[in-house]
């Protein structure tokens, strides 16, 4: 089973580049492509030297190569002479342990002119591709079942991503931001991520025959949430987008009476040793105290650049004004199963600004003075400080779980998995009615 891996830029948004360069110990081959494949005579990088892809006109520039290439190609595929030899992108750099630094990998690449700019992707079995991912997002130190589950998601959702990369050429891109976050696979891997992976190999969770969507976040706050309360439809962006019958919030232990109601959420916040399976991680609860000046300074200019933005614009709706005046305090309107916040009304002295929806809601928050690009979760709820005039002077934002909660959480599958749980059930439990399959190397 191959899977393709869209590179993004620096910035993890775009996916195009102005040059790529790579470097391996091992010998690279550069084969020029055409559309149906191979074209023309491979040249050859020498182990240790920097091969430079660039755009000249219409068709790519290669330096590096001796002999350099005969002809002039739009797409070359670069292929390491040892299967396990890393491949490292040196014109890039992602945050990795010990700081940042250019990602490396095992796998073939193929650079294309895409745009005037070029499109990288990276060709490697799926496997090598859990790797990676397990290597971004598990913590070392989780237990195998719940490293193996993790397996199985992350497999499943680079065969069948949220949003379809087929038009450029890929199955799933290496950004957090889209996908999962896959900072490369070279690195040695700890051997319970490589036992977790060998022991579900070729495994993924199919609903009617398709691999599912399997998203997963982080820690679920107790309660996982329903897909169509968090996510619009990445097809026509309508929100709510039609309920997927696999992505069904449940419940991670006993809660408090209410739930999900704002009184049931602060009860659940402020209990010691809540008995749900994720409440042992740190991300369980966190409180965010932010003066009013420093909210005041920068929200009004968040709500403008959203409103602006065709991605957030359908979800912000001004008051009859059209201002954002002085804030006077925050409302959560309609929560979803885990108390996620749907709506939440912004009141301010030119009138309520109505904000729709889980990822706009915690990037209204966005603040450079407090170092927040968004708030860690939507299932929230606040506490206003009064001046003696009775202004807002505080907000203080207490929040449950980090992440959007829909799916597996790692930090739940953890809590199962110390429990006794194996991964099939720990898969069962998020994704209820989906089945883990092995999918053979032709079946995708
Ligand atoms: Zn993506």
């Amino acid at each position: 089973m191959q899977i393709r891996v869209g590179v993004s830029a620096n910035d993890l948004t775009t996916r195009t580049h102005a040059t790529a360069s790579f470097r391996s110990p091992a010998r690279l081959a550069v084969v020029p492509m055409a559309r149906k494949g191979a074209a023309g005579a491979p040249a050859v990088v020498e182990p240790g030297q920097l091969l430079v892809v660039s755009v000249s006109g219409s068709s790519l520039a290669l330096a590096g190569l001796s002999p350099p290439l005969a002809g002039r190609w739009t797409a070359v595929r670069i292929n390491p002479q040892e299967a396990q030899a890393p491949v490292c992108l040196e014109s890039l750099e992602r945050a990795q342990a010990g700081g940042r630094r250019p990602p490396c990998y095992r796998g073939a690449f193929e650079v294309a002119l895409a745009g005037g700019r070029l499109r990288v992707v990276l060709v490697c079995d799926a496997d090598g591709y859990v790797e990676g991912v397990l290597g971004s997002e598990v913590p070392a130190g989780y237990r195998l079942e719940a490293i193996k589950a993790q397996a199985v998601a992350a497999r499943t959702y680079g065969l069948r991503p949220r949003i379809d990369h087929s038009g450029e050429g890929f199955n799933v891109c290496d950004s957090y931001l889209c996908c999962q976050n896959f900072n490369g696979n070279a690195a040695r891997i700890n051997a319970g991520y490589r036992r977790a992976i060998e022991e579900t190999s070729e495994e993924v969770l199919v609903y009617q025959d398709r691999p599912i969507l399997a998203l997963f976040s982080s820690n679920a706050g107790g309660h996982t949430e329903n897909y169509e309360n968090c996510f619009s439809d990445p097809l026509t962006d309508r929100f709510p987008p039609e309920p997927i019958p696999y992505l069904k919030a449940v419940p991670e232990g006993k809660l408090p009476a209410g739930f999900p109601g704002e009184p049931a959420l602060r009860s659940l916040w402020h209990m010691p040793g809540p008995q749900t399976c994720d409440a042992w991680a740190p991300q369980f609860r966190w409180r965010l105290a932010m003066p009013a000046d420093a909210l005041e300074a920068h929200m009004h200019h968040v709500v403008e650049r959203m409103g602006a933005d065709p991605q957030f614009a359908p979800f912000i709706a001004p008051p009859p004004s059209g201002r954002f005046g002085h804030i006077d305090r925050f409302e959560v309107g309609k929560r979803g199963a885990s108390g996620v916040a749907i709506t939440l009304a912004v009141h301010t002295s030119a009138g309520t600004w109505l904000v729709t929806k889980e990822l706009v809601i915690r990037s209204l928050f966005e603040n450079p003075d407090l170092k927040l690009t968004r708030l860690r979760s939507a299932r929230i709820f606040f506490d206003h400080g009064r001046d003696r005039l009775g202004l807002l002077s505080e907000l203080v934002v207490s929040g449950l779980g980090s992440g959007h909660g829909v799916g597996l959480q790692q930090t739940g599958a953890q809590g199962l998995a110390v429990a006794g749980a194996g991964y099939r059930q720990i898969l069962h439990h998020y994704y209820s009615g989906a089945r883990v399959e092995r999918m053979p190397a032709s079946g995708v």
